[in-house]
């Protein structure tokens, strides 16, 4: 039954193998024209290794035997050829080879590397980026490094083999066919022997262990022994299974002084039976052509046991090369908006929104609403996890709501481009993250080379940000290194809120964009964030509340639902939520 079962999942292995190889084989067909050549390369080269073992018949025959000083002469050059030949095959076929796969590789990684840029933030909820990095490291190189190590092993091996059967029986046909009789069944023997003895051996194993167990048995139970009076008994036991230890052993020994001999009268059989062939003279077999069909037996070994272990190999990549599809077929971020706008005026409205993350089974927003005209200012407070950072996920469109309603400008967002729905907006972010590149290149993320130097500059100096730049050697051309570590949070912010300024779009977000800078830095880029709100529609998320006293509305969120809402004066007034946070200043 089980092996029945094995056999099913096998099939089954194999036959999405090879659909997966179906789906690989545009990549390789489009390179046929360098496949062809390798091909053609791996049977010459295989051709050369059949060559130097036919050319041991004219070497015996003509060459030695009839003492043919010519051919003597030739066979040289001939050898020579024949190896300059294969050495040229070779390198022509692995050059090929790892340039058709070095290929390969490279077109499978971009198309995954730009699956995963066009993949929606979702997708990064559910999949760890070190899996997702070593998709695209490893697996790829997987596929291209098992796949032509199969070509190889598949059409040079057959050919090889092809080649010496040739050899074999264009030789001698009888001695061939005997030969290839005889072989499998000296094989058989020689492994049957070595199976048996290693059967004897486990045996042998098993019998030392009844011995120290029986052993083991008397000298704990000693007091029982005595008291039942079970002396006789035991000693009979022991007697009987020290006797099977003895036997076995002797078996072992016996089998294994025999083994040898028995190998070697089977071999020597085999040779005697070959020698009786050969020395029969209706064939005339000469010295020439025995040593070919005899060589060509003794090298046809190597490339049969590659052939059968090739398809573990391969199966190996495909299975790699599977899971790399399974993510291409994934479908990327949904981009169905047919809008586009060049600059939106800002009017933003939530109306009914109810959000539930994939992962969770609470939604993250309940049934929230609220407006925004262009040009304002509202401010979101609450504890964290309550829902800020949905809110502006939401508008962003890093997710789409199930129910409810996002409009800019009177417009459902999700009838924009995504592409033109995400140039209306501006992020500084409580993580900002910064690209290995220069302090300007990351200024101008996105746009590089779109502004001047000067324009560069004036961000940075209305974001507070020019001064620690200056301090830098390389100014403005300093790198950041990997995600901005040479830079402090503070700095990072800062660098961002002189992205949001230079981008100059309508809508800015603001997600705790101060919460990595020290109440004295704080202050000072107050009036930078201040310059940058004005004329531009802001959601401020600040989790110091003296930041956003001066919004024109502030929504108090807990749990996904809006509590309160109003101006500040509006809602100290109140005396309810807001105001015992602003007294208690404890938002966080
Ligand atoms: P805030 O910004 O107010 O601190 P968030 O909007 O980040 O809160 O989170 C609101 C709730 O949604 C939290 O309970 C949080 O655990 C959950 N949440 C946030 N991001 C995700 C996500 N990507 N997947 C699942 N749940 C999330
Ligand atoms: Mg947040």
């Amino acid at each position: 039954m089980q092996n029945e079962s094995n056999d099913l999942s096998n099939v089954d292995k194999d036959s999405s193998t090879w659909r997966t190889f179906l789906k690989l084989s545009p990549y390789i067909i489009e390179h046929k024209f360098l496949l062809f050549l390798s091909i053609i390369l791996l049977v010459l080269s295989a051709f050369a290794d059949t060559s130097l073992i036919a050319i041991l018949k004219p070497l015996l025959d003509k060459g030695f035997a009839k003492g043919d000083q010519n051919f003597l002469l030739m066979a040289p050059i001939y050898i020579f050829g024949l190896v300059f030949l294969r050495g040229v095959a070779n390198y022509g076929y692995s050059v090929f080879l790892s340039l058709i796969s070095g290929k390969i590789v490279m077109k499978m990684r971009q198309k995954l590397f730009n699956h995963f840029v066009d993949s929606s933030v979702s997708y990064y909820d559910k999949n760890s980026t070190g899996r997702l990095l070593s998709r695209i490291t490893y697996d790829t190189d997987q596929v291209a490094a098992s796949s032509s190590d199969a070509l190889i092993i598949i059409i040079r091996e057959s050919a090889f083999i092809c080649g010496l059967f040739y050899t074999m029986f264009y030789n001698s046909w009888q001695l061939s066919l005997s030969l290839l009789i005889i072989t499998p069944i000296v094989i058989g023997l020689i492994s049957f022997v070595s199976i048996k003895f290693r059967k004897l051996a486990k045996a042998m194993q098993n019998s030392m262990g009844n011995l120290t167990m029986s052993v083991e048995q008397m000298l704990k139970g000693h007091r029982e022994i005595i008291v039942f009076g079970a002396q006789d008994e035991e000693s009979k036991n022991f007697e009987k299974v020290s006797n099977k230890f003895r036997r076995d052993g002797m078996r072992l020994v016996s089998v294994s002084a025999l083994s040898t001999p028995i190998v070697q009268l089977v071999i020597s059989f085999g040779i005697a039976f070959v020698l009786l062939m050969a020395s029969n003279p209706d064939l005339n077999i000469t010295p020439g052509e025995f040593t070919v069909v005899f060589s060509s037996l003794v090298a046809l070994m190597q490339p049969i046991k590659s052939l059968t272990s090739v398809n573990a190999g391969f199966q190996k990549g495909m299975a790699a090369c599977q899971t790399l599809f399974a993510i291409l077929e994934q479908p990327i971020e949904q981009d169905n908006g047919k809008i586009t706008i060049e600059r939106v005026k800002g009017n933003i409205e939530f109306r009914n929104v109810t959000f539930n993350y994939e992962s969770r089974k609470e939604p993250a927003l309940k049934d929230i609403s609220f407006s925004v005209p262009a040009g304002k200012t509202i401010a979101l407070v609450g504890r964290s996890g309550s829902g800020k950072t949905t809110i502006t996920n939401l508008l962003t469109r890093f997710y789409d709501i199930s129910q409810g309603e996002i409009l800019i400008d009177n417009l459902n967002i999700e009838n924009l481009s995504l592409s033109s729905l995400r140039d209306q907006i501006a992020l500084v972010s409580q993580n900002v993250h910064l690209f290995n590149d220069t302090i300007a290149n990351n200024i101008t993320y996105g746009r590089i080379g779109e502004y001047s130097q000067s324009q560069i500059e004036e961000a940075a100096k209305k974001a507070n940000a020019y001064d620690f730049i200056m301090q830098f050697e390389n100014q403005f051309d300093t790198r950041v290194g990997e995600s901005g570590v040479l830079l402090s949070g503070g700095q990072r912010q800062r660098l961002a809120i002189a992205r949001a300024l230079l981008r100059d779009n309508p809508i800015l977000i603001l997600d705790e964009a101060t919460s990595a800078l020290d109440t004295e830095s704080e202050r000072a880029i107050q009036n930078a964030l201040e310059s940058l709100q004005k004329g531009r529609t802001s959601i401020v998320i600040a989790h110091r509340l003296s930041t956003i006293e001066k919004a024109d509305e502030i929504l108090v969120i807990d749990n996904g639902r809006i509590l309160e809402q109003g101006t500040h004066e509006k809602l100290l007034n109140n005396k309810s939520v807001y105001y015992s946070l602003y007294t208690g200043n404890k938002l966080q």
